[in-house]
């Protein structure tokens, strides 16, 4: 049976944003020690606008390689595809006909495009491949940069910002306050992921962190001896929530991810975990 005084529990916290899936992750949520966010569409809001582009293919002009990467971009769900095709729409661009999509997990895309293979790629991805970044890659603020490469050669960058969420910073310190230790863990580069941390008074950050890592990073966090919290949006993020003692997927998010959690953020709002796990150590307080 449900104790009465969590299943009432259970019922506010729908009311307060909060989607409990799994009954115990409630009883959990107050045992947690470390939390670990994901960056894009958690602790930022995962609205990309673009920056800068840069074109190094000669002769190609900046709306012909933009319309080629919108048309790669728009079978993709990801925060980073949807502020480019956003930005071509913006342009009034039609966008040439693909084929052959891949989605290249916490990586970037790939798709035929006029006889060619054209990706749109992380920094990690060009330094695995062994393919040197454009010097001017990364100016002096802290962008997200993705690449373009046409049949394996350098063909240019898109260059884009997205902003933290407005209670990002209070959904931290109050965490913090309750002496949980809060970490981030994004697939995006350092100089994005060093500026969010200054930012929000960060305990440890993970950069440029692979699917597959996210989830090492929380079973080393458990292995110290946590008891840790994931909290994440994307496909990419489905394994480390399993993995987590307590798995949270934001609303907003993919539903692979959603499946995977024990609680859903409806609102997208990290206060809403910082009021679970304060009321969650007051219920429990309450049963004793
Ligand atoms: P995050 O942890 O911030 O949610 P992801 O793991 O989803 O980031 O993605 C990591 C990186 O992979 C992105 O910063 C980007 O460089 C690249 N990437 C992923 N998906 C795409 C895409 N659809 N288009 C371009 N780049 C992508
Ligand atoms: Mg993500």
């Amino acid at each position: 049976a449900i104790p009465l005084v969590v299943a009432i529990s259970t019922a506010i916290s729908a009311q307060k944003g909060l989607l409990i899936r799994n009954r115990t992750a409630f009883e959990e949520a107050r045992k947690i020690t470390a939390m670990v966010f994901d960056k894009t569409g958690t602790l930022t809001e995962g609205e990309f606008g673009v920056n800068r582009i840069k074109v190094l293919v000669p002769d190609m002009d900046e709306a012909t390689f933009l319309s080629m990467v919108a048309a790669l971009e728009q079978p993709s769900q990801h925060p980073i595809a949807q502020g480019i095709v956003r930005e071509a729409k913006k342009r009034d661009l039609d966008l040439p006909g693909i084929s052959d999509f891949q989605s290249i997990t916490g990586k970037g895309v790939s798709a035929m495009v006029a006889g060619q293979r054209v990706l749109v790629v992380s920094p990690g991805f060009l330094k695995e491949a062994g393919i040197e970044q454009p010097h001017d890659a990364f100016g002096s603020g802290a962008e997200t940069v993705v690449f373009v490469l046409i049949d394996d050669q350098i063909a240019g960058y898109v260059a884009l910002a997205d902003k933290i969420r407005e209670d990002s910073k209070e959904a931290i310190q109050r965490l913090q306050e309750s002496g949980i230790k809060v970490y981030m863990a994004t697939g995006d580069n350092q100089k994005v992921a060093d500026a969010v941390a200054k930012e929000l008074g960060l305990d440890g950050v993970y950069a440029e962190v692979l699917p597959d890592q996210k989830v090492n990073v929380v079973k080393d966090l458990q292995k110290q001896g946590q008891f840790v919290a994931m909290t994440g949006d994307g496909v990419n993020d489905a394994p480390a929530l399993a993995q987590a003692n307590v798995g949270i997927a934001v609303g907003s998010g993919t539903d692979v991810a959603a499946e995977t959690a024990d609680i859903i953020l409806v609102n997208s709002r990290p206060t809403d975990i910082t009021n679970l796990v304060e009321f969650g150590r007051a219920t429990y307080r309450k049963m004793i």
